[in-house]
């Protein structure tokens, strides 16, 4: 059973290490450029987990987040945030917006796939959407 993750980021250099680091773990990755194709693939392909960065095009992470809440078939699935702002308060304002956490950039390659790994198990009680 593969673990799909829908990577929600505009920077390439982003994703490509994250893709790098969760290919080589076994994970499937799915990835939008913005946040209106991140809703629309979140919706199509029910991932097991959304790492969503907060500057986007189109609309924000924040407004990602709130938008991916609000659809019946995503609602459940773990959002865990990747962004580089390090301001206080972007902590709040990703959870509020319906984030489940919150890592910031640049991710530790040692321990990100732990990371994320957390927010899977949390949601280890939802059943594989298929
Ligand atoms: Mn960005």
């Amino acid at each position: 059973m593969t673990i799909k993750v829908l990577y929600i980021e505009d920077n390439d250099q982003n994703f490509y290490l994250v893709n790098y680091i969760l290919n080589a773990k076994g994970y499937t990755m799915i990835r939008a450029h913005d946040g209106r194709e991140g809703i629309d693939l979140a919706t199509r392909e029910i991932p097991d987990l959304i790492l969503l960065d907060i500057q986007l095009p189109v609309m924000d992470g924040y407004m990602t987040a709130q938008e991916l809440r609000k659809i019946t078939e995503v609602k459940a699935i773990p959002i865990v945030a990747l962004t580089s702002y390090a301001m206080a308060g972007d902590r709040e304002k990703a959870l509020a917006a319906g984030c489940n956490g919150y890592i910031e950039k640049p991710i530790n390659p040692k321990t990100f796939t732990e990371q994320i790994g957390r927010f899977l198990q949390e949601d280890s009680s939802r059943s594989a959407g298929g």
